[in-house]
């Protein structure tokens, strides 16, 4: 299963982009973890997209396009994956195409998230992200089992510098701009399957399990 889970932040992708490729062994592949981690250890490719991240733009596609090829290389892609938050430009998703075929294989579906504003800035403003592993909690919604750490990996939890109000608009604003016509993009090549991120966790899991075991690729 090779899978884009498309949609503007606080979606639910990447909770859910969690939990399927669990479920099915897939790769989960978020390149907002991969760019906050190199952030974090301060690699080259950190450093110049620090100032990016924290202002809620997008890192130059050049940059993001290498570090997502490097990460298809890694054995654990091969046997599908989810990608989350990529391609979020027209330029990335051509790049998708062009790896793509070089590796012989195809896009099952993209999984489109079309989710309220209301929605939006709940869960971005309850968020509470792991350092370390990159897995999402909610305050009220996805409560972790000890306040401040990760059920999953036992690190600290942290409110993301980019989730404050001022940066999520901007965020938004540029998903409108760039990401948004992705939508058609993948609506052309009959790849695109809509969805409510508006459901419950449990709920939209299912609906997406089923979406997964139906796509061809
Ligand atoms: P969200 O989906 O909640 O916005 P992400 O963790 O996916 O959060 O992305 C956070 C930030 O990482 C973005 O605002 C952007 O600066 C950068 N980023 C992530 N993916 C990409 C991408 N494909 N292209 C360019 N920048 C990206
Ligand atoms: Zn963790």
């Amino acid at each position: 299963m090779r899978l884009v889970f498309l949609g503007p932040p606080g979606a639910g992708k990447g909770t859910l982009a969690v939990r399927l490729a669990e479920h099915f062994s897939l790769a989960h592949i978020a390149t907002g973890d991969l760019l906050r981690r190199n952030v974090q250890e301060g690699t080259e490719l950190g450093k110049k997209a620090q100032s990016f991240l924290e202002r809620g733009a997008l890192v130059p596609d050049d940059l993001v396009i290498a570090m997502v090829k490097e990460r298809f290389r890694k054995p654990d892609a091969k046997k599908g994956f989810i990608l989350d938050g990529f391609p979020r430009t027209v330029a990335q998703a051509e790049a998708l195409d062009q790896v793509l075929s070089q590796m012989n294989s195809l896009l099952g579906c993209v999984a489109y998230f079309e989710t309220s504003i209301g929605t939006i800035i709940d869960r971005l403003s309850g968020r509470w992200t792991c350092t370390q592993c990159g897995m999402s909690f909610h305050v009220r919604n996805i409560p972790p089992k000890r306040k401040g750490i990760c059920d999953r990996c036992g690190s600290k939890l942290v409110q993301r510098e980019d989730d404050k109000e001022e940066t999520v608009h901007r965020r938004l604003e540029v998903y409108e701009q760039e990401t948004a016509p992705l939508i058609k993009y993948y609506e052309k090549r009959n790849l695109l399957k809509k969805t409510s991120g508006d459901r419950p966790l449990e709920e939209q899991f299912e609906f997406l399990k089923n979406l997964c075991l139906e796509s061809v690729a």
